[in-house]
């Protein structure tokens, strides 16, 4: 890797006429210089290089770029390739990236932590099968009191760690480290995956005369262990897991993750339980879309983990007070994440373990599928006894489920579960509807939205790194999902929508939006001064809408990494937008994506034609009717989406016509319903700003 700052340097250095001389004869005409297109044959030059802007642009086939990617075009080098080209061109020193060595060293201490893991998930499962204390102790233990088959404690690799002392007159097994040192394995990787403790000088197993279960990760590699003691004694904790290390995080950690996957993409369903035994007695029951976040509460980056293969989870938790909290806090985190939620207490006295093991699978099958509930019905449940005649008591529960309403970022969930509340409630649908929009905004103006797409995207590129990073198969990949969002095509309906957005965010993202008058923009218009990037973006995180156009959507991602890369690194362009704006240009014009320099190029050198009506418009300069011109292209992108989503959903309701599928088609006309209501409710806006 070239250091930024070399990159830089490079940059800067390399003039691109003085580039492209090397390879093209180049004539002067005006400010400009022009030639016969290298990237396409022709005859006469529509070939143009810009010296003031560092670009390059052909007018016969929209090749475009700067001189970086003029030399990986026409060499057809890469981005590193073309930079020490041009640095040896300029007589600049290139200084590789020391990290390459630590990188190196760090993959090296992952992969040794998993060798050892693995060596002790194999030392456990070998003492609970072959050794008379990890016989008498553990495996009756799971055969007795948990019901496991043998089948089944060997799937989920279940073992037993000895004490090391000699059992009922045999011989004093060894204990792990003295196992694992003497095979080789280094002390520094039992300490800091956690396996062992030091104590007085000497290796302690920490999981010792506990039974084990060992976690893997969506790969299938063995990461961490959690251990039960076996004891009555109230002063030994129950359970011990591994701490957090370079292999184990425990909040994206999902027990039995690598054993759930392929069930919960097929059934597109996941339970969600409580603990170990839960899983385990389900998977053995032929339940197997069945996971747990063993030991910690339900975090955002475990929802993701299971957002790669479904959007559909079940909370299936005890009928006890600890269950209903938990189910509680999970309803919220679920929705915030965009999923489908159902929720299950299970009977009094019972978990998803003993349940489990007294009743078939198509017992439990039924069972579930006939009592789970969504969040409205669930939170009515918990507290409407006697509410009619509390409207105390009423008010709460209303604004309890408004305010889960208000998290769902769909919008048109959040249509469809606002009619039910108000049919459930007895209430007014449009009390209800504003009363969300006002949660909402109340939530956008505190940057609250845009935070959490900022984390989602972060945490994106970290399970991305850390699945390359551990060597893993990544063979969740071939899952296909329901709502797979890479496999967004560009929709020609929406295309110019899009595009003129990106316009918008290119030329002007930086720039502060004035609202001169809130009457008209009415619920479009923020309360307070915000930059067009940042009114773009909560516009479209508000109603979970992305880009279709896949070209599209990588700009406008890398638009909003790049400003946070130079706000992060250089303090001079803050409060200076014209700076600013030119340096992201600058950034993407010197990309190391062909197709997205040339895009942008297309897109801000865009020559408008212009009616009578713009005109007008024309004679003042684009920059002062941002506060106007933005909020309108986002409406129409809005309403063309709108429209976009009617025509799938016609499409399906002719499909289920043909099978004749009553309950689906009254679900599409039900929410065709709702989409013609957000269709007219944009319609009046737009003619309003227009
Ligand atoms: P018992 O046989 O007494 O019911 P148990 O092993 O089922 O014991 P519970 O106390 O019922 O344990 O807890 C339910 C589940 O919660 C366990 O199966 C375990 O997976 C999980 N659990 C409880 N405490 C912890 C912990 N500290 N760390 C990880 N998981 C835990
Ligand atoms: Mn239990």
């Amino acid at each position: 890797m070239i250091d930024s700052a070399t990159v830089e340097k490079i940059i800067d250095a390399a003039d691109i006429v003085d580039v492209i001389s090397d390879f093209v004869t180049l004539r002067k005409r005006g400010t400009n210089y022009v030639a016969c297109c290298p990237f396409h044959n022709e005859k006469t030059p529509s070939f143009s290089v810009s010296p003031s802007k560092g670009i390059f642009k052909c007018f016969g086939c929209g090749k475009a770029g700067s001189a970086v990617t003029f030399v990986m075009e026409h060499e057809q080098m890469t981005y590193p390739e073309a930079l020490k080209y041009l640095a040896r061109k300029y007589g600049i020193e290139v200084h590789e990236r020391e990290e390459t060595e630590q990188d190196a060293e760090d993959r090296l201490k992952r992969e040794s932590m998993i060798a050892v893991s693995e060596f002790a998930a194999k030392f456990y499962a070998d003492a609970l099968f072959n050794t008379a204390e990890g016989h008498s102790v553990g495996l009756s233990y799971f055969r007795q009191k948990r019901e496991f088959s043998e089948e089944t404690i060997r799937k989920f690799g279940l073992g037993w760690a000895p004490s090391g002392r000699s059992f009922a007159g045999e011989a004093a097994f060894s204990t792990l480290p003295q196992a694992a040192l003497k095979a080789g394995y280094k002390k520094e990787f039992l300490l800091s995956t956690g396996l062992c403790y030091e104590h007085n000088g000497e290796l302690v197993d920490r999981f010792r005369e506990r039974v084990i279960f060992p976690i893997h990760s969506l790969s299938g590699n063995v990461i961490a262990f959690g251990g039960r003691t076996l004891k009555e004694d109230k002063t030994v904790a129950k359970y011990v897991n591994s701490p957090e290390s370079e292999i184990y995080h425990k909040s994206n950690s999902l027990y039995a993750i690598y054993f759930a996957k392929s069930a919960i993409a097929r059934e597109q369903k996941c339970y969600l339980v409580e603990g170990y035994a839960d899983v385990i007695s389900m998977h053995q029951a032929g339940i197997e879309n069945v996971t747990a976040s063993s030991g910690t509460s339900l975090t955002s980056e475990q929802i993701r983990l299971i957002k790669r293969f479904t959007n559909n989870v079940t909370l299936l938790y005890d009928g006890d007070s600890a269950g209903i909290k938990a189910a509680l806090r999970g309803i919220n985190m679920l929705l915030e994440e965009g999923m489908t939620v159902k929720v299950l207490l299970l009977p009094d006295g019972h978990d998803p373990d003993s349940f489990a093991r007294s009743h078939t699978r198509q017992e439990i099958l039924d069972f579930l599928q006939e009592h789970e509930v969504d969040f409205i019905e669930f939170k009515y449940g918990l507290l409407s006894s006697d509410i009619e005649k509390d409207p105390m008591r009423k008010a709460e529960l209303i604004r309890d489920i408004i305010g889960t309403v208000a998290v769902i970022p769909d919008q048109i969930m959040r249509s469809v579960y606002i009619e039910q509340c108000a049919g459930r409630l007895g209430m007014k649908e449009d009390v209800l509807f504003a009363e969300v929009a006002r949660i909402r905004r109340k939530k956008i103006e505190s940057g609250e939205y845009e935070r959490r797409r900022r984390e989602e995207k972060e945490a994106r590129y970290a399970a991305a790194v850390e699945d390359r990073d551990a060597g893993h198969d990544g063979d969740y990949g071939a899952v296909s999902t329901a709502g797979n969002t890479s496999s967004l095509k560009p929709v020609p309906l929406l295309d110019p929508a899009e595009r003129e957005l990106l316009y918008y965010l290119l030329k002007f993202g930086e720039y502060v939006m004035t609202f001169d008058d809130h009457q008209k923009y009415g619920a479009e218009a923020p309360v307070m001064d915000i930059t067009v990037a940042e009114y773009i973006s909560a516009q479209l995180s508000d109603d979970d809408l992305e880009l279709h156009n896949p070209l599209y959507k990588r700009i406008y991602d890398m638009y909003f990494e790049i400003r946070s890369g130079l706000l992060e690194h250089d303090d001079g362009v803050q409060g200076d937008p014209e700076s600013l704006q030119g340096r992201i240009i600058r950034s993407f014009v010197n990309s190391m994506e062909p197709d997205v320099t040339a895009m942008v190029l297309d897109i801000t050198e865009e020559k408008y034609v212009l009616n009578v009506k713009e005109y007008v418009r024309a004679q003042i300069p684009e920059r002062n009717v941002i506060g106007r011109n933005v909020p309108k292209a986002v409406l129409v992108y809005k309403l063309k989406y709108v429209e976009y989503t009617c025509s799938q959903l016609m499409e399906t309701l002719r499909q289920t016509q043909q099978d004749a599928d009553t309950e689906s088609q009254q679900d599409v006309m039900h929410r065709l319903k709702l989409l013609l209501q957000i269709k007219n409710a944009l319609v009046k806006d737009l003619n309003r700003v227009s």
